[in-house]
């Protein structure tokens, strides 16, 4: 049965008010979900994130049902959400050339269920994603609205929310969003009840046999290109190594601007081989690349493995911090592990040595 609008004018107002409070990105996009099903009487709502190289990266499903059992109302939420292995249905692939051809969102009708898939538009108006609402009645002119206006809405302050989280001369991911990445990781390495931030039923299919492993990047004798060739030059530098970044590493590892001139990759990936190719693939193309006017820049590279519940952030950087520090006093241009620091004997292994410290 269709929703009465006009009647729900101040509810819906009130919605957008308490969603755009949120200043978490996921929790932001849950809210957004289930905001819209509670006001259509949504039976599943789907939404689909593109990377920038056309792949999908990002699934979000919102679904919940109620029964009435014994004069009590029941309601069964379910919340997925999905980074990799994401299956595009059948449906969606026949939206999206429907919607690239002809720029009008896509409907069919599969037996009772009413599907509608929205095109999610990003900056410059590209096409970043998709929004599939699937309904129990004929979707009406006035619920038509309500989703484009609404997804119109939550992708501008998805926008922002995005903004927020960059560096603004490199584009890379900020300081404070390195913090909240690393705890979510956390989170999700553990699989502590905190990993459950959205609450209700969810599933992630991003756990599993994986690594994350995190390397801090450090320009090489930085301080002498600003002095030789002056500050612009040196942010030149900087925004450069930003793009060389972003081409070396994979769409999914995230890339952050840690401070000054020191960069931080985090990179999921099955074992320590391939962590290793990631990160020297990066450091041979910096040692290659010939930049306008300053020549070679060349960094160098420490890393590690995020692993433990109970690791907090300052730990994991400060072991990359002493590997780095061991490729700034070896030489330069290096890159090293602390893990194998650690087994040869060169560096102390600080949470086994704090372990063995006797208080009594
Ligand atoms: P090392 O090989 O030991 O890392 O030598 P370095 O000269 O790179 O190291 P140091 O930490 O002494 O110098 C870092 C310099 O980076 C100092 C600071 O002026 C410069 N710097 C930090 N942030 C920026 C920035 O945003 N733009 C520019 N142009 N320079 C910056
Ligand atoms: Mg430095
Ligand atoms: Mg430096």
């Amino acid at each position: 049965m269709p929703v009465e609008i006009k009647n729900r004018a101040p509810l819906i107002l009130d919605k957008i008010a308490s969603l755009t409070t949120i200043r978490d990105i996921d929790i932001f996009e849950f809210s957004f979900m289930k905001t819209l099903a509670n006001m259509l009487n949504v039976n599943e709502i789907s939404m689909y994130k593109f990377n920038n190289a056309s792949e999908p990266s990002r699934m979000i499903k919102y679904s919940s049902d109620t029964e009435i059992t014994a004069g009590t109302k029941i309601t069964d939420e379910v919340r997925e959400l999905y980074l990799e292995n994401i299956d595009i249905p059948d449906a969606l692939n026949s939206a999206i050339e429907w919607i690239k051809s002809t720029g009008k969102v896509y409907s069919t009708q599969t037996g009772d269920k009413f599907l509608t898939i929205y095109p999610i538009s990003g900056p410059n108006n590209t096409t970043i994603g998709y929004l599939s609402v699937s309904l129990l009645h004929e979707r009406s002119e006035s619920e038509n609205l309500i989703i484009k206006s609404l997804l119109n809405i939550s992708e501008n302050f998805h926008s922002l929310l995005e903004e927020n989280q960059k560096d603004k001369l490199t584009g890379l991911l900020n300081r404070k969003t390195f913090d909240e990445s690393i705890s979510k990781i956390r989170d999700l390495i553990s699989f502590s009840p905190s990993a459950k931030a959205y609450s209700g039923s969810e599933n992630r299919t991003d756990k599993g046999s994986y690594q994350y492993w995190l390397s801090l990047i450090d320009i090489d004798h930085f301080k002498k290109i600003n002095d030789s060739f002056g500050h612009i030059y040196g942010d030149e530098v900087l925004l450069m190594l930003s793009q060389i970044m972003n081409k070396a590493f994979r769409p999914n590892d995230l890339l952050f601007r840690f401070g000054g001139e020191e960069f931080i990759v985090i990179a999921k990936t099955s074992n320590k081989d391939e962590a290793t190719n990631i990160f020297q693939r990066f450091r041979e193309t910096m040692e290659h690349f010939i930049f306008p006017q300053v020549g070679q820049v060349t960094v160098s590279m420490g890393a590690t493995e995020i692993k433990g519940q109970y690791m907090i952030s300052s730990d994991i950087v400060g072991r990359a911090d002493k590997a780095l520090y061991h490729a700034k006093s070896n030489g330069r241009n290096k890159l090293y592990f602390y893990e194998d620091l650690v087994s040869k004997g060169l560096i102390e292994d600080e949470i086994e040595h704090e372990g063995d410290i006797e208080l009594f």
